[in-house]
């Protein structure tokens, strides 16, 4: 039976409750607008960071509570909003879409697609900022995330869950470096992340064409606030990639995230910053810089295993001027990271590329996470590349040296040429341990340095036809036992006697 009263009843009482107040506080005035800042009278409520509305679309951030208005930052172009106009609260702050649906975009900070690809297809959000793992929540860096760079993984080592620096001059090969890394990651079940920050956006789409023909693209997403676009955008963005890898990273996955760079984000947050009046400090940012970038890379993390274990490696790019690490943003940074990669410029104009200096480079945590294979070789790797350093540096004030002496400096030679690397070409773990065993144990003694790129390159294809257990144990064991070095040994042997008489390629 239907009773209408009834019926007519529990309508009158859902219609009751589902009015909604709309209250006061809830809705403010914009009293001044430009320079992508709008002060709001009369939104009281609002809370910091919390995201509202303008007329026609547009989202901005209460971004300074101050006594009598909000300063808030438009999230997009401000030529629409005017004096008068109405702002509401959503109750919200910034979420981005998270999830296997962003994998493979570009999108921007606000997970709008910048490819052709249509909507991105989840509903599935996440809060951009959150609080990082706690102590408890998390355990000591023990995976290694290969680079497939041989100066890198030999030399300042990368664990899963490892915050690392990658820090020099403009073009000395940065974003080099963190593209190489990420094209590495290919079949190794690594979801990568690149936030590019305040670049131009043809520097971008080249970006995307490189990963995409790299096969990259795959188990890449690409978030990008480039340097037309508000400053705004450019503040959220890293925040916003960090969101889109915290999903995976709690879902149990390997997430390697790159932010370049971390000087333009700097910046972005400078002139947000400048523009709301907020006090300027040491070179102009406000006093709250540490915290801009510490916020950020602590959400890089290794899960403990009650999480799933899950990690999220970062490469925070920074920009040095005239290699001056001791400005601001980069001595906040190097003290927030596990180490640093410097790149030089110096070097990276005398051939030396990548150009890692690797007496200044340093992984504070990642030696824990070498493999057995690599910890054999690059020991004696740090060792003679220190002393060869010392060494170069003596020898240019004196002219005859003694025969050991040239015999070192000779040596440092060659495992510097060993360790250069073209870009796009990142190395399975064999033939980094390969390269680096045949160089520090100086069977590269007799050959000439110009031909040392050709002679490893020939050497690896002669293991893999006359001798494929050596690579092949290197890779599924992940060590180098004595019986594989006398094997190698061996084969050196066997490969030089062909090497030498073959004509110069
Ligand atoms: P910017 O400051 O402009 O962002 P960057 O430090 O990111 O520069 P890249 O753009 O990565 O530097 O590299 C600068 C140039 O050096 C590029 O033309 C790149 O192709 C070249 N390069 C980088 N690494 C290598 C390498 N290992 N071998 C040869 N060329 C390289
Ligand atoms: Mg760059």
């Amino acid at each position: 039976m239907i009773n209408a009263d009834e019926i007519a009843g529990i309508l009158k009482q859902q219609i009751q409750s589902a009015r909604t107040q709309m209250r006061e506080d809830e809705v403010g005035t914009v009293i001044e607008v430009g320079d992508s800042i709008a002060r709001v009278y009369s939104l009281t409520s609002v809370e910091l960071g919390e995201l509202v509305q303008f007329p026609k679309g547009v989202f901005g951030i209460a971004f300074n509570l101050e006594e009598d208005n909000v300063g808030v930052v438009v999230m997009g172009s401000d030529v629409h909003i005017r004096e008068g106009d109405t702002v509401r609260r959503t109750g919200r702050i910034v979420s981005v879409p998270v999830g296997d649906a962003v994998v493979g975009r570009v999108l921007d900070p606000l997970g709008q697609p910048l490819d052709d690809k249509g909507p991105v297809a989840t509903t599935r959000t996440r809060p951009i900022e959150t609080q990082a793992p706690s102590v408890v929540q998390r355990q000591p860096v023990s995976q290694p995330l290969q680079t497939g760079i041989k100066a890198i993984d030999g030399l300042v080592p990368i664990g899963k869950g490892q915050r690392e620096l990658i820090i020099g001059d403009r073009q000395t090969g940065k974003t080099a470096l963190a593209i190489d890394a990420i094209i590495n990651q290919k079949g190794k079940n690594v979801i990568c992340i690149y936030v590019a920050i305040g670049q131009k956006t043809s520097t971008v789409a080249q970006l995307y064409k490189i990963l995409t023909d790299a096969g990259a693209m795959d188990f890449t997403t690409i978030v990008a606030a480039n340097a037309a676009d508000p400053a705004s955008l450019r503040y959220i963005a890293p925040y916003a990639g960090c969101a889109m890898g915290q999903e995976f990273m709690y879902q149990g996955k390997d997430v390697l995230i790159v932010y370049d760079d971390l000087s333009k984000h700097a910046q972005a947050y400078r002139e947000i910053s400048l523009v709301l009046r907020r006090p300027p400090g040491r070179e102009a940012y406000p006093g709250d810089i540490f915290y801009l970038h510490s916020r950020l890379l602590e959400r890089a993390a290794k899960l403990s295993e009650e999480l799933g274990a899950g990690s999220m490696t970062a490469l925070p790019l920074i920009e040095t001027q005239q290699g001056d690490v001791s400005a601001y943003i980069p001595t906040n940074l190097i003290s927030i990271t596990d180490g640093q990669i410097y790149l030089e410029t110096s070097l990276f104009y005398s051939g030396v590329r990548p150009a890692i200096d690797v007496g200044l480079s340093v992984s504070r945590v990642g030696g824990a996470a070498q493999t057995k294979a690599m910890k054999a070789v690059a020991g004696q790797l740090r060792l003679e590349l220190s002393q060869y350093r010392d060494l170069a540096a003596f020898s240019k004030l004196s002219s005859d040296l003694d025969k050991a002496t040239q015999a070192q400096l000779s040596r440092g030679e060659k495992i510097t040429e060993t360790l250069k690397q073209p870009q796009f070409e990142p190395l399975e773990l064999d033939r980094e341990v390969i390269q680096i065993y045949v160089a520090v144990r100086d069977f590269l003694a007799d050959v000439p340095t110009e031909r040392i790129r050709e002679f490893q390159r020939q050497f690896y294809e002669f293991l893999q036809t006359a001798y494929p257990d050596i690579p092949k144990t290197i890779v599924e064991r992940k060590e180098l036992p004595d019986e594989l070095r006398a094997n190698l040994d061996k084969a050196v042997g066997e490969f030089k006697q062909r090497f030498a008489q073959a004509p110069a390629a």
